[in-house]
């Protein structure tokens, strides 16, 4: 170990390698997913807890991606060993879309109907994900997926149905959210200058920080500006040009009408528009290049002008666009003030909603009965694969194959194929639906067109990285006076003290000398290329990034970013969960890359989503849309296109 590790503290002790890149070595592949035949748990199986690499852990993929490399039926027998088990209705993925199918099926056919539902990973939930932590005795939540309750358009009256059903109400946000105490502390946004793009390494108050759903505008200071003109590394121009962009009123594109900019700005890029029509200098394109990151999954290289303006981002003020979106801009830009209002964080995001719809379908998992105890509940793996019962939850389960049992337009049952410790073994339905990933489902069938086949896989997801890491204090926050951290150059551009809620018996921590939880966020872009070329690549760079790469990059920041406050990462770090999603986001359509969603071509989710014989599809992807509302409405339209079939 060279001297650098040393200092960043990679010798130490803390909890992250009890599952060394996702791998038991200390207490036991038992733990992790060697149930018994019958789908239990064992004693003490409890995945919110593991540490390490999570997301998607390495050992979960390796039958997807043998099914993708076409070695998966070469080395397993072509007949699967049939369980004998018997259902109405086969769900292949348990993320909040195929619990809410679930969840949408029981309300149709009853209580009595019989469900199984199968996913690959060793907790449900999908993107949904839960991160817990001890330090100490204290328990500590984050999420490593889906963050809350958020989306760009309105939740539809389905989606806000089963919100309601679950007993979350929205508006308790102000009473659970404590929106001052960061303020109150001295803490506001920072943005950080790493040396490797900017030529020093420098923590400053952002002059303009985004506004957001968590602490609402946060508006900008005269004194911050005096600062970053004074210090920040970049050149003089191109800190007159930031401010220029943020607060000047010029219209760049006179004589256009506002439709024809609109029209002119999808087909460009946001860094264009700075460079080419507002005449910023080239540096100023480095400072904003990942502000989209969290929405879009790429920087403004491969973002639309219309999208930046869409979105919010700066250098539009003059330009009298009005309020309505052109033809081309995406879902994510489209600024609604219903939607705004429409917001909600659990201390473990949407993990909790997750965990509500597993109540409601198997009360017996999850103790209690409000959505305040739901927090702090502790799941009960045993019970999501009881025989006895009518709905069941059956994980390290990967489906490698659905087909009809005869023709599929007569066929009366659906045959489901699944591998589990390394069995491949079957069960029968009357129906299935696929809220997977529709990336893979063209592995699992060969009952669909070519068409619909490609349009299922030209919804390759857009990889994204969450990761927890829990401090012991975080007085060096205070004394650098941040609470969140953008910094545009380096491994994670984002960087937050864990949102402060209370709820229950959570409590939030309060004062700095407590433990915390900070989310770092990482979208492993590749400039230059098209969209889903950046994608691809981001997702072959997630699978070759270890947990190593990761806690050195991860201590490498802390140390760097907060010196002014003191930052020790061989002293300060508890704990390290990598939440890896080389699958994340729902891909959505594109102006600059997707000539249709220019032109008003067909959608490929709608190709893809159609239903065939007694199967439908539903999952995120089936709406090009990465928001749950999107995942509830698609289970919701998926178990309605199999309740006609008799
Ligand atoms: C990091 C991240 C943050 C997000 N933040 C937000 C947010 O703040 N708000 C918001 O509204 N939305 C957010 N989203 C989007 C939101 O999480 C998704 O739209 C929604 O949760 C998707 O649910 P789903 O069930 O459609 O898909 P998923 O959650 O992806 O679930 C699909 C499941 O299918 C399983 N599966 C795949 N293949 C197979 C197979 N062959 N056999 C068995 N199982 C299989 C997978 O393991 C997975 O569990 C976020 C997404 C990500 C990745």
């Amino acid at each position: 170990m060279n001297s650098r590790d040393r200092e960043l503290g990679m010798d130490r002790p803390i909890k992250r390698r009890d599952f060394l890149n996702g791998v038991a070595v200390a207490i036991g592949a038992s733990l992790l997913g060697a149930e018994s035949a019958a789908g239990q748990a064992p004693p003490g199986y409890y995945p919110p807890a593991l540490t390490g690499m999570r997301g998607l852990y390495p050992g979960s993929f390796t039958t997807a991606h043998s099914l993708r490399d076409h070695t998966f039926w070469k080395t397993h027998a072509y007949k699967p060993a049939d369980t004998g088990e018997r259902y109405d209705l086969v769900i292949v993925g348990g993320g909040i879309s195929g619990l809410s199918a679930a969840y949408f099926y029981r309300k149709a056919a009853g209580d009595n109907a019989r469900i199984l539902i199968l996913d690959v990973l060793d907790d449900f939930g999908g993107h949904a994900k839960r991160n817990e932590f001890d330090v100490n005795g204290r328990k500590l939540l984050g999420y490593g997926g889906t963050y809350a309750i958020e989306s760009p358009s309105p939740y539809s009256p389905i989606a806000k149905s089963v919100i309601d059903d679950l007993g979350i109400d929205v508006t308790a946000t102000a009473r659970v959210l404590d929106r001052k105490l960061y303020p109150s502390l001295g803490l506001g946004p920072g943005v950080f200058f790493d040396k490797e793009t900017f030529g020093a390494d420098l923590l400053l108050p952002d002059p303009k920080p985004e506004k957001d759903a968590d602490f609402g505008d946060p508006g900008t200071s005269e004194t911050h500006w005096k600062e970053f003109h004074e210090k920040a590394p970049l050149p003089a121009g191109a800190k007159q040009d930031i401010q220029r962009i943020y607060e000047g009123s010029k219209d760049y594109m006179p004589g256009l009408s506002p439709s024809e900019k609109k029209a002119r700005l999808a087909r460009m890029t946001y860094a264009n528009y700075l460079t080419e029509v507002a005449g910023a200098d080239p540096a100023v394109v480095k400072y904003f290049q990942t502000r989209p990151h969290a929405y879009f999954g790429v920087g403004i290289d491969a973002v639309s002008a219309q999208d930046a303006w869409g979105f919010g981002l700066p250098g539009f003020q003059g330009l009298d666009l009005g309020t309505e979106p052109g033809p081309g801009i995406s879902h994510d830009s489209i600024q609604n003030e219903e939607a705004e209002k429409y917001w909600f964080h659990f201390p473990d995001g949407n993990a909790s909603i997750a965990r509500l719809l597993v109540r409601k379908l198997l009360p017996a998992a999850i103790p209690g009965n409000s959505i305040e105890d739901v927090v702090t509940a502790r799941a009960d793996y045993s019970r999501l694969d009881e025989p006895a019962s009518n709905t069941r939850i059956r994980l390290n389960s990967t489906v490698a194959r659905v087909r009809h049992l005869g023709d599929v337009d007569t066929a009366k049952e659906v045959e489901v194929a699944y591998v589990k410790d390394g069995k491949l073994q079957s069960i029968r339905a009357g129906r299935c639906i696929l809220a997977c990933w529709h990336q893979m489902i063209p592995y699992l069938t060969d009952e669909l067109s070519q068409r619909q086949r490609a349009a299922l896989a030209s919804a390759a997801k857009v990889p994204i990285v969450y990761t927890n890491v829990v401090l012991k204090n975080w007085t060096a926050f205070q004394k650098a006076g941040v609470n969140s951290v953008y910094a545009p150059g380096s491994y994670f551009e984002a960087v937050q003290l864990d949102l402060p809620v209370s709820m229950g018996d959570y409590k939030c921590p309060r004062t700095p000398d407590e433990p915390i939880v900070v989310h770092l966020m990482k979208t492993p872009c590749h400039p230059g290329l098209p969209a889903r070329d950046q994608h691809r690549a981001g997702r072959i760079e997630l699978y070759g990034t270890t947990f190593e790469t990761f806690e050195r990059n991860i201590r490498d920041e802390f140390a760097r970013s907060l010196a002014s406050g003191g930052f020790d990462p061989a002293r300060d770090i508890a704990a390290i969960t990598v939440n890896r999603w080389p699958h994340g986001y729902a891909y959505e359509y594109n102006s600059l890359f997707d000539p249709f969603w220019l032109e008003g071509g067909e959608q490929p989710c709608v190709v893809a989503r159609q239903p065939f014989g007694r199967i439908a599809i539903a999952n995120a992807d089936a709406a090009a849309y990465a928001y749950t509302d999107a995942a509830i409405d698609e289970a919701y339209r998926a178990v309605n296109d199999l309740l006609g079939i008799a």
